[in-house]
């Protein structure tokens, strides 16, 4: 090699190198500003086992308000209304249910398992001072893992639903398990569904949240974005 061979291959070098520098630069902010994906978390996690509630205790209420227009969304955001839970959280929920039965009460669910893009997607469309009503799905919601469970009351006498201190999804103070506005019943009603809910440890209440409820083993299950239809149960192979 010659100067002017030196020359010239350094030159070549150091466009090469500029170049790379470019293209890792605009690889990592796109990267920056695209979802990745649900998050994976440490694991291990103990295997899904979503099962329909429906399917188990055909007497528990749905009015799956995210299979209407009618939640905060103002859209459908699932095409079927229907609700799973991990199998232990199921059956906890519904010896809640049963039990209520003996105080004319049974339970109403409104939302369980969601997939991991609709978590996504409440982000993106709630303004940041209101975000404390919805999960970051860069953690994940508890509903991703099967293990949350939004729930209501229906009064067995008259089939209609208990009215709370707010309504459900609202985003206000109303929501509050420590709000002490609204009348004497309203708090009642919300405070049995905690009561009931509670009373064997095997769900949680989110304060800011009456109807939400989390199961205590939910670390214990994996942040998952498969949609209703492609879940099977025990009783029901997929097909
Ligand atoms: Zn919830």
């Amino acid at each position: 090699m010659n100067q002017k061979d030196i020359e010239a291959f350094v030159k070549k070098y150091y466009r090469l190198l500029a170049i790379f520098c470019i293209v890792v630069s605009i690889a990592t902010a796109v990267m920056a500003q695209t979802p990745s994906g649900p998050p994976m978390g440490p694991g291990p996690y103990r295997p899904s086992a979503l099962v329909e509630l429906v399917k188990l205790d055909p007497t528990i209420r749905l009015d799956i308000r995210y299979a209407t227009a009618d939640n905060f969304f103002g859209k459908a955001v699932y095409s079927e209304p229907r609700a799973f839970l991990q199998r232990p959280a199921a059956d906890a929920l519904l010896s809640v249910h049963r039990r209520l039965k003996a105080q004319g009460y049974g339970l109403v669910v409104y939302d369980a398992y969601r997939p991991w893009s609709v978590t996504k997607l409440f982000w993106d469309i709630t303004p940041p001072e209101k975000r404390v009503f919805v999960a970051d799905p860069a953690v994940g919601s508890v509903h991703n893992r099967g293990c949350a469970v939004d729930v209501g009351l229906f009064d067995l006498r008259t089939g209609r639903e208990v009215e709370m201190t707010g309504a459900y999804d609202e985003m206000t103070e109303r929501s509050f398990v420590t709000y002490t506005g609204g009348t004497v019943e309203q708090r009642a009603r919300r405070d049995l569904l905690r009561k009931a809910m509670e009373q064997d440890g095997y769900f949680f209440v989110y304060p800011e949240e009456w109807w939400h409820y989390n199961f205590k083993d939910s670390r214990e299950y994996a942040i998952q974005d498969i949609p209703f239809s492609a879940i099977g149960s025990p009783s029901e192979p997929k097909k």
